[in-house]
């Protein structure tokens, strides 16, 4: 889709909000949100379900200019793309990041790694330069129930900026986890990707994740890898299921 056809379409909005990041290596930060609908996963722990549907009440069709001015109004130059999924393919939704980055937004796209980020000249008539775009990208843990639908070619799509997620709720998890980064370890070291472990809330104690990270140390260190922890810090800012936060 190029610029022109893009910028007469109506994107199905869920929410569009100003918070924290609440997660990985932008957690604390003043950002703005943009919450598309529909998502081509159904994790078992997902607690954004009500991103589910396309259309119907709870869903907003905008113009992207309608998006671009709500954001403007909010004030912040960094803006996260998350969803539902944002990138799907074959849907116009996928070009939102494209075109804020195209009007001087820093981007961030929370993605579910079972889609493609975008391709080389994808976003040409978009005029950005793709470096101006992050992902924050899932690897679909077995307790997640979506974990074949993992598309790991993505990774080696990912650079210096961008970040891997791994939310895991058990020990299986944290081992399907480590699994992946060995496959992958050596490109990860060498664009110092950021490995973040985040907890299903409620299901598996942080400090059981903290324990198994110190478990690997020499590991992580050996390989040059950059594992962290990563707490969903607006749960504990904010009710945890409260939306809009
Ligand atoms: S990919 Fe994200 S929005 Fe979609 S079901 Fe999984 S957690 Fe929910």
């Amino acid at each position: 889709m190029t610029l022109k056809e893009f910028e007469k379409v109506k994107i199905p909005v869920i929410e569009i909000f100003q918070s924290i990041s609440g997660e990985g290596i932008t957690a604390g930060n003043l950002v703005s949100f943009v919450r598309v609908a529909g998502c081509n996963l159904r994790c078992t722990w997902c607690d954004t379900k009500y991103s589910f549907p396309e259309t119907g009440p709870g869903v907003k069709d905008m113009l992207p200019r309608e998006i671009l001015e709500e954001l403007i109004e909010l004030g912040s130059t960094e803006v996260i793309c998350t969803g539902g999924e944002p990138l799907e393919p074959g849907k116009a939704k996928r070009y939102l990041p494209a075109y804020l980055a195209a009007n001087d937004f820093s981007v961030v796209i929370e993605t579910d790694g079972a889609v493609p980020v975008y391709s080389a000249g994808e976003t040409d008539s978009f005029d950005i330069d793709l470096s101006d775009i992050s992902y924050c990208m899932d690897i679909k843990c077995p307790g997640s129930g979506m974990s074949e639908h993992n598309l790991l070619e993505n990774i080696i799509e990912l650079t210096g900026d961008d970040e891997l997620k791994f939310v895991v709720r058990d020990k299986a998890d944290l081992d399907y986890a480590l699994d992946i980064i060995d496959k992958y370890k050596d490109y990860l070291a060498d664009e110092d990707i950021a490995l973040n472990f985040s907890p299903v809330f409620g299901a598996i104690q942080p400090v059981e994740i903290v324990d198994f990270l110190k478990s690997h140390t020499e590991y992580f260190e050996s390989n040059g890898l950059w594992p962290r922890l990563s707490l969903q810090i607006h749960k504990f800012v904010w009710p945890p299921h409260q939306r809009g936060v």
